[in-house]
């Protein structure tokens, strides 16, 4: 059996190690003599395995005692339409708007109040973070919303927006436990696990515990299971949570913490995506999509600016095991996506290819 280098966007590359540990558990979990899947949620072993996950990942995000951690479904998306719901006491919210994830969830919170966009980065293809020092934010916003790391575009926010006092809500789904972030800074960090962390079906909130409204808070129409406070009060364990998911999330968090946390994490990923966009800057072919100064080190789009040749790389590269690198069809040509778990020798490797095939194809 051979793993390939997997340079998906998401669902993406898990760290190697765990997939095995994983494996090793799956018949017998602990002494339990059943897999993680079959196991109750109010069992002993999976009380363990919810409540040590959310301890390593506090440790490893040092994470304050007043914001929640809530392990929650239906994907980040959902959180579009939550976050409105639960947030809006004004009923007015200010979104910068940097690509495609910012946008779906600025159309969503429209559909529930007073969304506006106070920034954009629409007029380029969304191939920067626009300038957020001074924004026109509403006297009675009741957040600003980011989204954190553009997944499909591949900017990053370097510095966050002067808020002015405002709440910040931050989708962090493509940038997670990628580097140090103060959680002090936002109101609510969260993300979909499965681009950095862990299988899909699981998203976590961060979520400072003053901004959960109360049951005479909130719209009453609002579903049980939409509201913060029915998740928080339970631990995440008002229904039936994703369970193997989070298992997996909490062997990826003692992972992390093995490899000395997120300030080691972010010197591998610098290091890593250095070798990538170095090579893209005195390449003759291949070209970063994104203004320099705004690059993400986990989702980097590049172009020949030929689609045929775009077309022949991707097809040369997925035969010599560099699979999913073909670029989001909004932004065409390539996308590699170099994640916590992509090691270091799978995009020197990618390097090394790129510049054959640049020469075979001058
Ligand atoms: C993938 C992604 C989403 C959507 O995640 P789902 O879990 O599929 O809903 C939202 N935001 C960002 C930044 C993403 O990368």
């Amino acid at each position: 059996m051979s793993r390939v280098y997997n340079f998906s966007a998401g669902p993406a590359v898990l760290p190697e190690e765990v997939l095995k540990e994983a494996a090793a558990e799956m018949l017998d979990y602990n002494g339990s003599g059943m897999s993680v899947m079959e196991m109750s949620h109010r069992s002993k072993w999976f009380e363990e395995i919810i409540k040590t996950a959310e301890q390593d990942l506090r440790d490893l995000m040092n994470i304050p005692d007043n914001y929640k951690v809530l392990f929650l479904q239906g994907g980040a998306s959902q959180q579009f339409a939550m976050i409105p719901m639960n947030l809006m006491k004004n009923g007015v919210a200010d979104y910068i708007i940097t690509g495609q994830w910012a946008k779906k969830a600025f159309n969503e919170a429209k559909k529930y109040g007073n969304a506006k966009a106070v920034a954009s980065s629409e007029d380029k293809t969304y191939s920067y973070i626009p300038d957020v020092s001074d924004l026109n934010i509403d006297d009675d916003a009741d957040y600003v919303y980011i989204c954190e790391n553009n997944t499909i575009y591949g900017t990053k926010y370097h510095t966050l927006p002067n808020t002015k006092g405002k709440t910040l809500v931050s989708d962090v789904s493509s940038c997670f436990l990628s580097e140090p972030v103060d959680v002090e800074k936002y109101g609510i960090i969260y993300g979909g696990v499965q681009k950095n962390i862990g299988p899909a079906g699981v998203v976590i909130v961060i979520i400072r515990e003053d901004l959960i409204p109360s049951d005479d808070e909130i719209d009453e129409k609002v579903p049980t299971m939409l509201r913060y406070k029915t998740h928080s009060d339970n631990d995440s364990l008002f229904n039936t949570p994703p369970a193997y998911g989070i298992y997996i999330c909490g062997k990826v968090f003692k992972w992390l913490k093995g490899k000395g946390g997120l300030e080691a994490m972010k010197e591998h990923n610098e290091k890593k995506a250095k070798i990538l966009y170095d090579y893209l800057d005195e390449s003759k072919m291949f070209k970063g999509t994104v203004v320099k100064e705004d690059r993400s080190l986990m989702n980097v789009p590049f172009v020949t600016g030929d689609k045929e040749l775009d077309a022949k790389f991707v097809e040369e590269a997925t035969k010599a095991g560099f699979v999913n690198l073909k670029g989001h069809r909004t932004v065409g040509g390539m996308r590699a996506s170099i994640y916590n778990a992509m090691p270091i020798e799978g995009v020197e490797k990618l390097v090394e290819f790129m510049k054959k095939f640049e020469k075979e194809n001058a």
